[in-house]
């Protein structure tokens, strides 16, 4: 089933002015798929996946995410939509700073009815041994590892990744990509991520370029994708 966008737009207003953010972009990724999306700023990137995210509603168009009809759920239905199929990774991380990293993810655990182990998923991230940290005592990568892991521990279909390297140096941001990439292939998560850095271009199969709020080239790469 995968994910599929087809002819969404958007549009913002404010006062006299609109701004044509989103203008019958259509894309499509496989289940299990990391995907990024690359493009000037104010080419369209959040307003794109925050509208998949189900943040965002736009003006028409279909957006379709492993069954769930993205685009015509109800406010209460997206809540239930975010909880069971989303999660987030944002450039400024959010955690919570008077609990450690265990007690931020469990928050994100308690509202799952199935999560995965709090300590299976601070392994998983490479903090193993540091579940009683504070955010403060975090490097900005370390930081980082800690809102993937509250992401992926509800176990999400989809996670929606927005300049998660934006604040790091190149070194972190090579091994956050590495990360995500690491959870994308051992939970099978489609991965979608907004970045500017061109490395993971590398490892992604799927390099969707916007312009101006439009699609400009999308391009499997050949190198994960051998030729059949
Ligand atoms: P990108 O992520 O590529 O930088 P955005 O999706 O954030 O682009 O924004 C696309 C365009 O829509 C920008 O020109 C921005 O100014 C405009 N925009 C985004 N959000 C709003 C909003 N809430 N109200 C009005 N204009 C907005
Ligand atoms: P489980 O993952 O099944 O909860 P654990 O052995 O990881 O098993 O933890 C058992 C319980 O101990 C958890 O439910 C949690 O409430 C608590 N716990 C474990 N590690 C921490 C920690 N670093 N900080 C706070 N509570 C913890």
């Amino acid at each position: 089933m995968g994910l599929t966008v087809q002819k969404i737009n958007k549009t913002y207003r404010s006062g006299e002015t609109t701004f044509h953010a989103l203008k019958d972009v259509t894309l499509e990724m496989e289940t299990g798929e990391i995907a990024v999306i690359l493009g000037p700023s104010g080419s369209g990137k959040s307003t794109l996946l925050n509208a998949i995210g189900g943040i965002d509603q736009v003006d028409n168009g279909d957006i379709s995410v492993e069954g769930w009809n993205v685009a015509s759920l109800s406010d209460k239905e997206s809540v239930n939509y975010r909880r069971e199929m989303i999660g987030f990774v944002f450039q400024m991380n959010n955690l919570i700073p008077n609990l450690t990293v265990y007690e931020n993810i469990e928050v994100a655990a308690n509202i799952s009815t199935s999560p995965l182990k709090i300590n299976d998923v601070i392994d998983d991230v490479g903090l193993s041994g540091m579940g009683d940290c504070f955010p403060r005592e975090l490097s900005g990568g370390q930081q980082q590892r800690v809102s993937i892991a509250r992401a992926i521990v509800r176990k999400p279909k989809l996670l929606l990744c927005d300049e998660p390297t934006g604040s790091l140096d190149s070194v972190t941001s090579k091994d956050i990509l590495s990360l995500l990439k690491k959870m994308n292939s051992n939970y099978n998560i489609t991965t979608l991520i907004i970045t500017h850095n061109e490395a993971i271009s590398q490892m992604a199969d799927r390099i969707i370029q916007l312009k101006d709020g439009m699609i400009d080239t999308v391009t499997l790469n050949e190198n994960i994708y051998p030729p059949e």
